[in-house]
């Protein structure tokens, strides 16, 4: 502390140290009421660095209740003045980014210098983009009849329970609480298991300037933790981003309590190569888009490449040639490109599906890069990328997803032929084509049955840009004005009659 605020420790294990066994509630850092942790590992180590608080349903309890006593203020302070105050959050952010990344890649093992400083630099862009939006938290005036004036007004729901994955966990979390607290709302975030520790250092940062209350964290695994906090009757909104399977059980508890949900599900993501495409620029954009920097663990990875018989060998022997000249190694070391996957169950479902590609006749591993040798890397969870080519769109690696550095490419002979390849998924949340087809780029972007279309890119969400699926991938859109107007407020009609 300096002058009563925080100051960086870019000591990654000594900040994960401070931070170990604690939940935010009420403005200060407090353990489970139990006592009892559990230990977070550095996924390039296999060694423990800290541990989390184990919280139940009364640690949920309590963050609830601090956050329901909170909300009532929260909501009587101006809308401006609320945005005001996440952007005061996003500049103390900005002093905290190498920090932030260094203890974000600790405990997830993610590259430093090409996944997590970028994340933590965007945290702070997204709440100041949410931070100018407080004045458009407005109503209309309807012209219903001339002797009565009739309005609808855009109140807070009131508490909203986040629950976070852990693959970009401080920009998600910046996601779901920046339109959450601008509209009025206080928040109750559940870290995921695998990555508390980045996020609550967020939240501690940003508990300087918000009221004690309007935001609070606690740690702990599903059961436990996340489904008290869905069911908890104060809770007037869920933002989810997970699984299927979690996203389903989430939506029938909000169900029973009537409460909207906003749930951003996954994706099989497909990305079409036409034959007239710029290959060197689709190469790039396959590299970019599969998220292999972080191990391909990504909603949105382009992890199913359709491309057309003509350009297909060549494509992949360019995406072959970017990803072999990248480095995996040591995720804090600034030459590395490429970090580890999460955990060792990951790793092991990641590892099955390779074996799984490996076994199916027709198949063809292009396995990219080569495994650090480095003994002190030993017990790291590192995968080398392996593109499948052979496999056919209703093969296992093509319809589930993988969560890692496996990619499946595809071969289409025509245009209708690809469209509906890339359709053919339970998925629905991103999609791009390539093509220097004025009219094929419009066909597939109408066509494309995806929440987020893009044209010759594969750039991720934005600030600004609503970003949400179709399909399995979910409900609702997330990080626009739209997303906080239509998810994380309730409008009010109100008739004044005049006579
Ligand atoms: P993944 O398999 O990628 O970890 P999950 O959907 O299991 O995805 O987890 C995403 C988040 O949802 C995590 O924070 C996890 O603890 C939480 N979660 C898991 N099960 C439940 C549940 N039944 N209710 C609420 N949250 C849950």
């Amino acid at each position: 502390m300096v002058d009563g605020k925080l100051v960086p420790v870019l000591d990654a294990q000594k900040l994960a140290q401070n931070l170990s066994g604690f939940n935010l509630i009420d403005g200060a850092l407090v353990p489970a009421l139990s006592g009892r942790t559990f230990p977070i590992v550095n996924p390039a180590t296999g060694l423990e660095i800290s541990t989390a608080a184990f919280s139940v349903v009364q640690d949920v309890d309590a963050a609830v209740e601090a956050a329901q006593r909170a909300q009532p203020d929260w909501a009587g302070t101006p809308a401006r003045r609320r945005g005001a105050l996440v952007m005061e959050c996003a500049r103390l952010l900005e002093a905290h980014v190498q920090e932030l990344s260094r203890l974000v890649t600790l405990e997830t093992g993610k590259a430093l210098r090409t996944e997590s400083r970028t994340e933590a630099a965007g945290i702070a862009d997204m709440l100041l983009f949410y931070g100018g939006l407080g004045s458009e938290l407005k109503g209309e005036t309807i012209p219903h009849r001339p002797d009565m004036l009739t309005i609808t007004l855009r109140e807070p729901i009131g508490v909203v329970g986040a629950i976070l994955p852990w693959n970009a966990p401080m920009y998600i979390l910046a996601m779901k609480i920046a339109p959450a607290l601008v509209a009025g709302n206080t928040v109750v975030v559940k870290s995921a298991e695998e990555a508390p520790l980045a996020v609550l250092r967020v939240c501690q940062i940003l508990n300087q300037v918000l009221p004690k209350g309007v935001l609070n964290i606690v740690s702990g695994y599903g059961p436990e933790c996340g489904a008290p906090l869905v069911a908890h009757a104060a809770v007037g909104k869920i933002t989810f981003t997970g699984s299927v399977e979690t996203g389903k059980i989430i939506y029938r508890t909000a169900a029973d309590k009537l409460i909207p949900v906003t749930l951003e599900l996954g994706g099989k993501s497909p990305m079409i190569v036409m034959p007239d495409a710029d290959l060197d620029k689709a190469a790039a954009g396959a590299v970019a888009g599969m998220r292999f920097t972080r191990q391909g663990q990504s909603c949105s990875a382009s992890s199913r490449m359709l491309v057309h018989s003509s350009v297909h060998d060549e494509f992949v022997a360019k995406v072959k040639a970017l990803v072999d000249a990248m480095k995996i190694g040591d995720p804090m070391d600034e030459a590395t490109d490429i970090g580890t996957i999460i955990s060792r169950g990951q790793y092991d479902k990641v590892s099955s599906y390779i074996a799984a590609g490996r076994a199916t006749a027709d198949a063809t591993a292009v396995e990219c890069c080569t495994l650090p040798t480095d003994p002190g890397l030993g017990g790291g969870l590192f995968v080398r990328p392996v593109m499948f080519t052979g496999l056919t769109n209703d093969s296992r690696l093509a319809r589930e997803e993988i969560f890692g550095p496996v990619v499946c490419v595809i071969k289409f002979s025509d245009y209708e032929e690809a469209l509906s390849l890339a359709n053919d998924t339970s998925y629905g949340l991103t999609a791009s084509v390539w093509t220097r087809d004025l009219k094929t780029a419009l066909d597939a972007s109408q066509k494309l049955q995806a929440g987020f279309v893009q044209v010759n890119q594969n750039i991720v969400a934005q600030p600004g840009l609503s970003y949400g699926g179709v399909k399995n991938s979910g409900l609702g859109k997330e990080a626009s004005l739209e997303a906080m107007l239509d998810h994380f407020t309730q409008k009010k009609t109100v008739i004044f009659n005049m006579q």
